[in-house]
């Protein structure tokens, strides 16, 4: 399992990045390297220059200040373990700490995990329930787009060449219950499904809910069927059922599966880990 031969840079700045993989579309940038190294020594990516960004102090950090701002470099470990993720958006700090094991946690870094963009990840599905947005440094300026519109299928992303990642912003939901919950693969832990819900609520009601599923789609994505059953209600049972089998509705357009784990095994667990996510965000 030996990479094709390459370059390797290390960048000087963001800036010297987005050039050199401006410059060079066979080049890519190389961030904790735990995606893109394992592609890399199976020729299933095989770039001619890797152009590392993991000693860029701007793309490190995680700071609140009425919203959450996670610097691109930010480590799973790092976003587990922030008191500010913690107060914020909990939620994605309970992903992080369930990426993998401890070396992936310590190297894999939250841009590097959404650019690679595997349907099995699992800070996705709270970003696109979240309602997080991502920020983007280009030679042309800076843009940002919503998480829901930046996971597009399986490994794809709304990233162009050229392009690269700067910091995840999360809005502030300290005042809402929220959750995630997943079935972990038992050898690699990651997310066969995935299951994120933020619920607003006003006492025992349900004032508005989003839900996102991961996993078991090609991509995280929206369950906006499961987010209608639950608004309104009292998150009693029978909303809850009825969540449980909007969610597979929701998602059987985009459904993924293999030999071990099959699609309709992933639609039926989809609706037994949204009503875990929603016990687990009032419990
Ligand atoms: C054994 C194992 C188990 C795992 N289990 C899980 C799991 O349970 N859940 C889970 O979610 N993930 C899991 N992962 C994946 C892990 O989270 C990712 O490998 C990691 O987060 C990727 O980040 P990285 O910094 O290593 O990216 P890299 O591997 O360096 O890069 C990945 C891709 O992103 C691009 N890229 C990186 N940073 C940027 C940026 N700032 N801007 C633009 N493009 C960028 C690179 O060019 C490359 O294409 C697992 C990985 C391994 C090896």
């Amino acid at each position: 399992m030996w990479p094709k031969e390459f370059d390797y840079v290390r960048a000087s700045s963001v800036d010297d990045a987005i050039q050199q993989t401006s410059d060079n579309t066979d080049a890519k940038i190389l961030a904790g390297g735990h995606s893109l190294l394992p592609a890399m020594k199976l020729r299933l990516s095989e770039p001619g220059k890797l152009v590392d960004i993991s000693r860029l102090a701007d793309l490190k950090g995680i700071s609140a200040n009425g919203t959450l701002s996670i610097g691109a470099m930010s480590t799973h470990a790092e976003i587990a373990a922030s008191a500010d993720v913690q107060q914020y958006c909990a939620s994605l700090a309970t992903a992080c700490g369930m990426v993998g094991d401890h070396q992936v946690r310590n190297f894999g870094t939250l841009g590097g995990n959404i650019a690679h963009a595997d349907p099995a990840s699992d800070p996705p599905t709270v970003l696109v329930a979240a309602g997080a947005t991502i920020h983007i440094k280009r030679s042309r300026g800076e843009r940002s787009v919503s998480a829901e519109d930046f996971f597009i299928d399986l490994f794809t992303t709304d990233l162009e060449d050229g392009e690269v990642i700067t910091r995840i912003e999360v809005p502030n939901l300290s005042g809402h219950k929220a959750a995630y919950v997943k079935m972990p693969h038992p050898a690699s832990r990651y997310a066969i499904v995935g299951v994120a819900v933020i619920l607003e609520m006003d006492g025992d009601t349900c004032k508005s809910a989003r839900v996102a599923v991961g996993g078991a789609t090609v991509s995280a994505m929206r369950a906006s069927g499961a987010e209608s059953a639950l608004s309104g209600s009292s998150l009693d049972d029978a909303a809850l059922n009825a969540a449980a089998s909007a969610v597979q509705s929701d998602i059987s357009d985009a459904l993924m599966g293999d030999v071990s784990y099959p699609e309709s095994y992933r639609q039926a667990m989809s609706g037994v880990y949204l009503k875990r996510a929603v016990k687990a965000a009032l419990g």
